[in-house]
């Protein structure tokens, strides 16, 4: 409520949508979306910090936060200094942008409504690519498209016939999202539990994720948020239709 000239008024100013940062690991230097308690927007404690050689001329540190809800605590890597000195995250910092490991990694990255093990999956691929691991980000990228068939139970003695009979079950999903994955070179159902293939490049790998994450999204997300939105027509519609027939019974009446 702002006072002006002595008459009061309330500020109508629409807030800001702030809901990109319940998809991020970080919302402050003190606050985060907890991992362990699933609890958004709560205060952490910085519990421990150290300081290790990744390489002989490449730090790398590590922080201990205790969350203040569940009393967990998760551990991250930096390569870079971000603490002030106290040892205590600068105020400011990006700690998305800097923080490029945690345990457990972040399940909030992916909406709660994709089945577990993709979701664990393309979080741990991401992490192993901010690490440019890409050997293990390709792995997990692989078994995360494997899992993807079997939880469809997509049809066909091959990966390419698997891809084309999740393409046709969903026409609803963009056709070029499925083309992306039936183009990934040496992709064979026979592959992704061998060690015969060539890890992918970051660039491959961040498409190949994107459009992982994108499918997911079409497949367990958009349709329940569509499905909710309908019910709460219908039920704004029954309210309607109720004082409808309430006001004719009253004037028949
Ligand atoms: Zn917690």
């Amino acid at each position: 409520m702002l006072v002006s000239g002595g008459i009061r008024c309330f500020d109508l100013t629409p807030m800001a949508d702030e809901s990109h940062l319940d998809a991020k690991n970080f919302v402050a230097n003190d606050v985060y979306n907890c991992a362990f308690c699933k609890r958004r927007r709560v205060t952490f404690t910085q519990a421990g910090h150290f300081q290790f050689e990744w390489t002989r001329d490449k730090p790398c540190h590590i922080w201990l936060l205790r969350c203040n809800s569940c009393q967990m605590t998760s551990l991250h890597l930096s390569f870079n200094d971000i603490s002030n000195s106290e040892w205590k995250f600068q105020k400011g910092i990006d700690l998305d942008a800097n923080i490029f490991y945690s345990v457990p990694t972040s399940v909030f990255v992916l909406d709660s409504r994709i089945p577990n093990i993709l979701r664990d999956l393309i979080g741990e691929a991401e992490g192993c690519l901010k690490m440019n691991f890409l050997t293990g980000a390709s792995a997990c990228t692989r078994k995360a498209i494997y899992e993807l068939t079997l939880h469809e139970k997509a049809e066909g003695d091959n990966y390419d016939e698997q891809i084309k009979s999740l393409k046709s079950k969903h026409p609803e999903i963009p056709s070029e999202l499925f083309d992306v994955l039936a183009h990934i070179k040496d992709m064979t159902s026979d592959k992704v539990h061998e060690q015969s293939w060539d890890k992918w490049d970051s660039k491959h790998l961040t498409l190949f994720i994107q459009t992982l994450k994108t499918i997911l999204q079409e497949l367990y997300v958009i349709p329940k948020e569509r499905d909710q939105r309908t019910q709460e027509i219908r039920g704004l519609l029954q309210g309607v239709r109720e004082k409808q027939k309430k006001s004719e019974t009253d004037s028949s009446a």
